[in-house]
């Protein structure tokens, strides 16, 4: 490892000790960058990875609100904005019960680079709360996200930080929060993306991170020798990202016989019934264990886990965080895969990643596979500061485009950096470079 890297590590292992999945993301991405300082000695002379480790703002606040039963509650919400070197800070809202400042901190590191890659001029954040949406009336949840845009809207803004949606956030969420965030402000304006059609939204904005991956890992498939068309297929998680990889998987001609949420996983070697799917998944916000109640010849397996022991030629993690270890990615090495790319953030370990490239298995990391998102999001943007509303195809050629651009930027920055199918390396080092002449064209601030 570079040396100036490693020293940056050493620094943020004794000050951040406590923020695991933070130092795991951070870690991976300074193991990245030495062939980058290397070659710029310039950069540690500008303190740039000290000035690159550190947010620009952390914010913590109170979400106070009362349940049905008249009871007070509290939470705990955060706006990370990490990054504005590049654009106005952009990235998602996460609620649910494991949210810390550590998963605030690694996914908009994450972002920072992501949004870099996409080609569109967003700096990167992250925020949410440890509420968990689950099991709450719709009632609750707006009485919820009313209190935490009663605090977040002094912090954002069409100019300055627009959020998004991620785990527990979709469109209900999104909702509620556009209309506190203009009962508050008096202004009807793109604060925040995936919002519903009706006031503001662009169209595949709900798909984009699922089609966008699936694109990404044709564009991977394709410049080595491969197709997806005919290969079968196992995706993770049964939410927003989950169910449209699927759906773009099908139209790409893979068939999908295995699916999860939290509790376990389904199987269902005809293909996932992804009609069947999303009435219990999305209407009726029900577990897939019902799916095999509903779908004869599937069959349900408690533990979600257990998914990567089905055996498939690529895998689609579109779940949470380190979902995916060593032994589950042996599982997949010895079931022959051949190609996996990452729909959800991090959910390999490092471990998990050495081990699928050390077996010639291609892989896609996060940052550029599900960068589809917020592209899309950067589009609705750009729909909302000129009043457009762009067809469904228009968009979504834009996004096949964007996702081909990225494979290509980081397909180059690995080549450049003498490790050739290195996309780990190559989404870092292609992320960080624009970031980096940003930060340094800006002088210390
Ligand atoms: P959703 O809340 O819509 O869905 C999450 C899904 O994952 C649910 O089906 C949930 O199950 C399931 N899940 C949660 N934990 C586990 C687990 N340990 N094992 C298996 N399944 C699990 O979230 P999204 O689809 O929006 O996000 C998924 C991932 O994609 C996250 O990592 C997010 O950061 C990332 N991402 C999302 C983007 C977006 O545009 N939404 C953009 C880029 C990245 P259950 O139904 O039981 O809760």
């Amino acid at each position: 490892m570079n040396e100036y890297a490693q020293r940056v590590l050493d620094g943020l292992r004794a000050r951040c000790a406590h923020e695991g999945e933070f130092l795991q993301a951070a870690e991976e991405i300074l193991h990245s960058l030495g062939p980058l300082m290397d070659s710029h000695p310039e950069y540690e002379h500008a303190g740039l990875l000290e000035r690159f480790m550190e947010p620009e703002r952390a914010i913590a606040f109170r979400v106070p609100w009362v349940d049905d039963a008249g009871r007070v509650q509290v939470n705990r919400g955060y706006r990370v904005q990490y990054s504005s070197a590049i654009g106005p800070y952009k990235g998602g809202l996460r609620f649910h019960p494991n949210v810390t400042l550590s998963v605030m901190k690694f996914l908009a590191l994450e972002q920072v680079l992501k949004n870099s890659l996409t080609g569109l001029n967003m700096g990167g954040g992250k925020g949410g709360s440890d509420f968990d949406p689950k099991g709450k009336s719709d009632g609750e949840v707006m009485s919820f996200c009313q209190s935490f845009m009663a605090e977040l809207y002094r912090h954002v803004g069409p100019d300055t930080d627009v959020p998004a949606g991620d785990i527990g956030v979709g469109a209900r969420e999104i909702g509620y929060l556009f209309g506190q965030y203009k009962r508050l402000t008096g202004r009807f304006e793109g604060v925040l993306t995936g919002k519903g059609l009706s006031y503001g939204g662009s169209l595949v904005r709900k798909q984009a991170t699922g089609y966008g991956l699936c694109y990404l890992l044709e564009a991977m498939m394709q410049a080595h020798g491969m197709s997806p068309r005919g290969m079968r297929a196992v995706v993770s998680g049964s939410g927003n990202v989950a169910l449209y990889a699927a759906e773009k998987a099908q139209q790409m001609g893979m068939a999908v016989v295995a699916m999860s949420d939290s509790q376990g996983y389904v199987v269902d070697e005809a293909g996932i019934n992804l009609a069947m799917l999303r009435q219990i998944k999305e209407a009726e916000r029900g577990r897939i264990s019902e799916y095999a109640r509903r779908v004869p010849g599937s069959h349900y397996h408690e533990g979600a886990a257990g998914i990567w022991a089905v055996a498939c030629q690529v895998a689609l993690p579109c779940a949470t965080q380190n979902e995916l270890d060593a032994r589950a990615a042996q599982r997949l090495v010895s079931g022959g895969l051949l190609a996996l790319a990452e729909g959800a953030n991090m959910p390999l370990t490092q471990e998990a990643v050495g081990l699928l490239q050390a077996h010639g298995v291609l892989y896609a990391p996060g940052k550029a596979a599900n960068a589809g998102g917020v592209s899309v999001s950067g589009l609705e943007m750009s729909q909302n500061a000129t009043h457009l509303c762009w067809a469904f195809d228009q968009v979504d050629d834009r996004l096949r485009d964007i996702m081909h651009c990225i494979f290509r930027a980081i397909d180059r920055a690995a080549a450049d950096c003498g490790q050739p199918g290195n996309y780990a390396l190559g989404a870092n080092v292609a992320g960080f470079a624009k970031v980096a002449e940003a930060m340094m064209a800006q002088g210390v601030v």
